[in-house]
């Protein structure tokens, strides 16, 4: 089947409410086009220097999202443009896109990670840690950035039940954070594995990149 047939078959199948972020990492321009001529605009990077080449050197009314884990050092390079930040995990990165969003008069909007999986590589902060972030001073000083929702991951595993639990976990955390932070409406969960799973257990966003563009090439 054609990238264009892949999208289209996945779109069909997301609920109304649930968004799709076409994850493009790894993958050419020309993929990314081919995404766009059928209608697509909302793309997902992890590195930000390739989101920075791609957004250079294409459309303009690309939504780009940065789904990966982010370096302080690196948030300047895409304050500019990056439509929405899903992997903050600390109160200091909130901070320096907050002082680079500032510096291109933006309001970015960042998703808070949480960590679900049962994996410790995975990046994210657990309840306490969210509940201190969101409480701080800090915190509610910051004009430049905005919190929509959480985004999580689930352990790489074939064991669904364990995967729906962490869904589950999530879901319960971000309805809990809504009585705080009643703004927050995105719930982003589900990759080409388990965005079934996770559109049953809430999500309002998925990131889906090998069922759309084929399998990644790292070598
Ligand atoms: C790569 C990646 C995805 C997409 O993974 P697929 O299994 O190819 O759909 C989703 N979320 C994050 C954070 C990723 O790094």
């Amino acid at each position: 089947m054609s990238l264009k047939d892949n999208l289209n078959n996945i779109k069909n199948t997301l609920p109304e409410n649930v968004t799709l972020v076409a994850v493009s990492k790894t993958k050419p321009n020309e993929a990314i086009m081919e995404a766009y001529e059928a209608g697509h605009r909302v793309f997902g990077e992890n590195k930000v220097q390739e989101m920075v080449q791609k957004w250079e050197g294409l459309p303009k009314d690309i939504e780009w999202h940065m789904i990966g884990h982010v370096q302080r050092n690196k948030v300047k390079y895409m304050a500019e443009f990056v439509s929405m930040i899903h992997g903050v995990d600390s109160l200091r990165l909130l901070q320096e896109i907050n002082k680079q969003a500032l510096k291109h008069s933006r309001v970015i909007s960042c998703l808070l990670q949480m960590h679900i999986a049962e994996e410790d590589t995975k990046f994210g902060l657990d309840f306490e840690e969210l509940e201190a972030l969101i409480s701080s001073g800090e915190f509610k000083a910051m004009q430049h950035i905005k919190i929509v929702g959480l985004m999580g991951m689930a352990t790489f595993t074939n064991n669904e039940n364990q995967v729906r639990k962490e869904f589950k976990y999530l879901k319960t955390v971000f309805d809990n954070l809504k009585q705080k932070l009643p703004n927050i409406s995105i719930l982003s969960m589900g990759m080409s594995g388990d965005y079934g799973i996770a559109i049953e257990e809430g999500s309002t966003m998925v990131r889906i990149g090998s069922s759309i563009f084929g399998a990644r090439n790292y070598t």
